[in-house]
């Protein structure tokens, strides 16, 4: 039996009583989020906190998105953790176009958000200049907690057929 949702998300309708019914586009979005092959395109500094994020304590697997493709060929969320240099961007662009549809695209970190504080003509002033972004993760470097919810907040994106750019808040500091 698979899991139902709120309303708007519902993928099965009757489940209880011995039976299924389900829209194609709904179950076809149910799978694609739980089914994210990602590819890391990492650059600078916020590298070691997707090194973290990548680690079991944080269980990547839970959310169907721990496996990572050394080719952009086989992957459908580009991570883009760190700055982007004018350089680098016709690199950047030419990953993204290497991508089969759906695609979809994190930008991790401030930095990669809108080009932090790197505030000179070396560096592009956000990902969302060279290629579509549809997560922000603000911080530098944003903790694994927040990239996470940056995941969920895409997999309901997904779920949706949402594909408006969005921004995670930060969660309120326990201190
Ligand atoms: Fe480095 Fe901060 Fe930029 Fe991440 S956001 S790449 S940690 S300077």
């Amino acid at each position: 039996e698979m899991k139902a949702g709120g309303p708007s998300t519902r993928v099965v309708e009757g489940s209880e009583h011995g039976f299924a019914t389900t829209r194609v586009d709904a179950l076809l979005n149910w799978a694609k989020k739980y089914s994210l092959f990602q590819y890391p395109f990492v650059t600078a500094c916020c590298g070691m906190e997707y090194m973290a994020m990548a680690s079991p304590r944080f269980d990547m697997a839970r959310f169907g998105a721990e496996v990572p493709r050394f080719s952009p060929r086989q992957a459908d969320l580009l991570w883009v953790v760190g700055t982007i240099s004018q350089r680098q961007a016709p690199a950047l662009r030419r990953i993204y176009e290497q991508m089969a549809d759906p695609k979809w695209v994190l930008a991790f970190g401030t930095c990669a958000s809108c080009g932090g504080f790197y505030d000179n003509y070396t560096t592009v002033a956000g990902i969302d200049k060279v290629i579509p972004c549809d997560v922000y993760v603000p911080g530098c470097p944003p903790r694994p907690e927040a990239v996470l919810d940056g995941l969920m907040l895409l997999q309901d994106k997904i779920a949706r057929g949402d594909r408006t750019p969005a921004i995670v808040k930060p969660r309120e500091d326990p201190a």
